[in-house]
């Protein structure tokens, strides 16, 4: 396994800043013995730590602490790694990689070490991922699932599908050798068995992935409606005492709310809308024309009415402008104010509408709303959920679509085989083969500095 990447030597503080107990900076690249005898003296042996003091150019001490060694390939980024555990104050910390910079390191991107571990093959691009996503995982649940990624889960799952692939596609290329008579070899090799098998598993797979996507990603939830129905009031009802920091986003007068909640680990995106009304001042239509995007890349819409008059006319023309395709609530606020039966109807389904009764004021029928939000989610509380992104489950969606092609060429044997090649492609993607620069740049730029 050759290194591919060329080893400039790199150096970043890996803990996180501020103030700690115990703060590090990862040096990795080549030759670093050199490195360890100017700063510290010697390497120690590879993979004990040494208790050291660490020393600026004129010899003067700058900390001590402990100096660990892995030397290539057994290191994270396969390369030569040293780590310097010094103590966690910014200043020192700051000084320390100063040196180091001195020595010739050179300032780390964010993401540089994984993208090293992942260009000299110590892990595939979904555990580059994972290492991110646990970083950044807002909830226990999410954090379990970027874990079970981190560990080669999916990319096992992965694997088993691709080896499953590329026997199909063994079979259909053998066959090719025997005009005139390849459904029956094909027939005789229980080939429709395995691509039956194979999308069952795909399936199986596509589910647990966007599970895991839901969990990364969360759902975009837009609450639209007449001014004073309360929406914003819903919406710091739902956040309640999360401490989620409801943010205006600036641009316009009539700013757009949002904030975010999270439900059984799932970040709920929720965004309050300015009023969705005709208006002639131009202030208020800017507000409502960023309303209108956020509702066309919404994942549910709730329509909020005031219980006391219902859906009224200008709801109605709200409601014929929505999007169809994602699930719209009609939710009746204000229960208390309405005569106990008046209003309190049960949760009613109305095609792709489902309406529910609630009072943001008091709370009552909110948690009715959450778990609404759940089902419209597609949530079902799983064990073996593995994290994963808009990226994987595309993928996932482009092999299922070729497996489905390949089946509808048949008897056309050289179609067949070439919609297998094109979903081994697609699957292979996911965990790192035929993969693009931009793509890499992409992923790896959403990392802190030092991972
Ligand atoms: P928005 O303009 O749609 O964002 O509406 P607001 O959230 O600002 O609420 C408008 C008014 O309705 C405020 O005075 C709220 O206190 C009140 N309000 C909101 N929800 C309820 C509710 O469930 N019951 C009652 N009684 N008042 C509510
Ligand atoms: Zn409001």
């Amino acid at each position: 396994n050759t290194l591919r990447y060329p080893s400039e030597t790199i150096a970043a503080i890996a803990t996180a800043a501020g103030r700690g107990g115990v703060g590090i900076v990862r040096i990795s690249g080549q030759n670093l013995a050199e490195f360890a005898r100017q700063l510290c003296g010697s390497l120690p042996s590879p993979r004990m730590a040494a208790l050291t003091s660490f020393r600026a150019a004129d010899q003067s001490p700058i900390d001590s602490g402990l100096i660990l060694y892995f030397p290539a390939p057994h290191s994270f980024t396969g390369e030569d790694v040293i780590e310097l555990h010094g103590h966690g104050g910014p200043i020192v910390l700051n000084l320390l990689l100063r040196r180091c910079l001195d020595l010739g390191a050179r300032l780390a991107e964010p993401g540089e070490f994984t993208r090293r571990a992942y260009l000299n093959g110590k892990i595939d691009l979904t555990q580059a991922e994972a290492v991110a996503d646990l970083i950044d995982a807002a909830s226990a649940a999410a954090a379990r699932s970027a874990a079970r990624s981190l560990q080669g889960e999916f990319s096992r799952e992965i694997d088993e599908l691709l080896d499953a692939l590329t026997r199909l596609q063994a079979l259909t290329e053998a066959t090719l050798d025997f005009p005139g008579e390849e459904i029956d070899f094909l027939e005789s090799a229980n080939a429709f068995g395995q691509l039956e098998e194979l999308q069952n598993h795909l399936d199986a797979v596509f589910d647990r992935a966007r599970q895991g996507r839901l969990l990364q990603e969360g759902l975009h939830v837009v609450i639209v409606g007449q001014p004073n129905v309360g929406k914003s009031s819903l919406l710091n009802c739902l956040i309640g005492d999360e401490l989620a920091i409801v943010t205006p986003i600036a641009g316009t007068t009539r700013d757009i709310v949002s904030g975010t909640l999270h439900i059984e680990g799932i970040p709920l995106h929720i965004i309050d809308t300015a009023g969705l009304r005709d208006t002639d001042d131009e202030v208020e239509r800017i507000g409502i024309d960023r309303a209108w995007r956020e509702i066309n890349r919404a994942d549910a819409i709730i329509l909020l009415v005031d219980s006391r008059s219902g859906v009224s006319e200008s709801d109605r023309k709200i409601l014929a402008r929505l999007p169809q395709q994602p699930a719209h609530l009609i939710i009746h606020n204000k229960i208390d104010l309405v005569e106990k039966d008046d209003c309190r109807a049960e949760r009613q389904e109305n095609g792709n509408s489902v309406s529910l009764f609630l009072s943001a004021q008091t709370g009552e029928g909110v948690e009715l709303l959450r778990r609404e939000l759940l089902r419209i989610a597609g949530w079902h509380p799983a064990e073996n959920v593995f994290i994963a992104r808009e990226r994987h489950l595309q993928a996932l969606a482009q092999t299922r679509e070729h497996l489905a092609q390949a089946c509808s060429q048949l008897p056309q044997l050289e179609l067949f085989a070439e919609e297998l090649r094109l979903a081994q492609r697609a699957l292979a993607s996911i965990t790192g083969a035929f993969t693009t620069d931009d793509l890499l740049g992409k992923i790896f730029s959403q990392f802190c500095i030092g991972k």
